[in-house]
């Protein structure tokens, strides 16, 4: 039966404003799309379909967030380690933990601990990374399934500059995708797998081709990382000398917008890299706090909107610490700050234009996801933000003052897809 929800409700439907209906009401159909959004009942129930109607009172209703960019086996790491650059990071804390994950057990107690957070937060989508183990990433994608959370999880393709264990050679790394696309391969499944190099310097040009096919052979979308460090862009321009930049390696193996792609970071994205994302239609996925934690950068956001890039954030853990993406909102802004800083052309993000970068413009990477509009789907979360004494301020203010100030505390209701998410188990 069609479900209608009373509340606040507010979403971004355009780039620079909020909707906003005060004690409004947002009807959902049985597959979970939403059938519109009304200041008055009538204007939804005109027709005399039966529904079914749910008041939440004085309590918020907006879009859950959508998280672009994240390492699930890096769940143990948030917050350590935080006074290294990218690479030596990797080789002494990232790559010995995701060696752990060859154990089914270590990766099940972990992956449910992740799972947990994120639906704490009320990140109802990602794209997430694994490991290079098939069985773990399996037991990641299921655990998603069983929650009812979506994501694109990636089996992580790595062969090069990488211990031992976390090394798989071009046919074993295919062959465990291919498993992968046999169980979770439908189109429209809330759970999908996604083509994950790792990154230039951790793949042979055989298995970045090899990733370039599986793409394309099953219409899979791709993710990994771009142009994030200085000393990552001058070895990749080292190990693959006939790239003019290095998103066009990427590009030469058919990961660059040949099927749906995302980059994380893309700190130092410009010229012709940049006018390559732009033609390619590759979504950024800007990670605030992974590009302070490890002295990246501060990643040229107001030019990736000007240019009219698809964007979205992402929480990076464990180069970024922290799973709340509502925090990511609030770091965004002040990176964008810092920008402006420094070129006053470069006017610093709003607050309308950060939230509809998290929820509708990354949330296009998953379908129609993001928004309230008719025919979205509805990924929605219920506030209730007593605590932060909401009779003293607008419904705007409100918003904001959760944003800055909230946590999973006043999130009271999940919903994906237009099924309430209930907390997952951990162990
Ligand atoms: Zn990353």
């Amino acid at each position: 039966m069609t479900k209608i929800y009373k509340a606040h409700i507010l979403f971004t439907k355009e780039q620079r404003r909020f909707e906003v209906f005060e004690n409004g009401y947002i009807a959902v159909d049985d597959n979970g799309l939403v059938l519109g959004v009304a200041s008055r009942l009538e204007a939804l129930t005109g027709d005399g379909t039966p529904y079914e109607l749910v008041d939440f009172g004085n309590r918020l209703l907006i879009p859950a967030m959508n998280d672009m960019h994240v390492h699930a086996p890096q769940v143990h790491n948030q917050g350590v380690a935080m006074d290294l650059e990218l690479l030596p990071w990797l080789q002494n804390y990232t790559f010995p933990e995701e060696s752990k994950y060859a154990d089914i057990r270590y990766a099940e107690r972990m992956y449910r601990r992740f799972l947990h957070t994120q639906w704490l937060f009320g990140t109802m989508r990602s794209v997430v990374f694994g490991t290079v183990h098939t069985e773990s990433t399996r037991l990641l994608m299921q655990l998603y399934q069983e929650a009812g959370m979506g994501a694109m999880v990636g089996k992580v393709a790595m062969n090069r500059n990488c211990p031992e264990a976390l090394s798989e050679d071009v046919e074993a790394a295919v062959e465990g995708n291919e498993r992968l696309i046999a169980e979770f391969g439908q189109p429209d499944a809330l759970v999908r797998p996604i083509i994950t190099p790792r990154f230039v310097p951790s793949c042979t040009p055989e298995l970045l081709n090899a990733c370039g096919e599986l793409a394309n052979r099953y219409g899979l979308p791709v993710q990994s990382h771009l142009s994030e460090n200085t000393s990552e862009i001058a070895w990749v321009a080292e190990l693959e000398k006939e790239s003019t930049s290095y998103g066009d390696a990427y590009n030469r193996y058919g990961l660059f917008g040949q099927t749906p792609t995302i980059m994380a970071h893309c700190v130092w994205t410009n010229g012709s890299e940049l006018e390559l994302m732009k033609r390619n239609r590759v979504m950024v996925a800007h990670c605030p706090t992974s590009n302070f934690n490890l002295s990246s950068g501060l990643a040229p956001v107001r030019t990736f909107l000007d240019e009219g890039l698809p964007i979205g954030l992402g929480s990076d853990i464990s180069g970024g610490h922290d799973l709340n993406m509502f925090r990511m909102l609030v770091y965004a802004i002040q990176v964008s700050k810092m920008q402006y800083q420094q070129d006053h052309a470069k006017a610093f993000l709003t607050l309308p234009e950060i939230f509809w970068i998290a929820t509708k413009s990354a949330g296009s990477f998953f379908g129609k996801v993001g928004s309230f509009e008719p025919g979205y789907e509805f990924d929605a979360l219920v506030i209730d933000d007593t605590v932060l004494h909401p009779d003293e301020y607008s419904l705007l203010h409100r918003l904001e003052r959760f944003i800055y100030l909230g946590d999973d505390r006043q999130i009271e209701h999940r919903f994906c897809r237009g099924k309430e998410v209930a907390e997952p188990k951990m162990m």
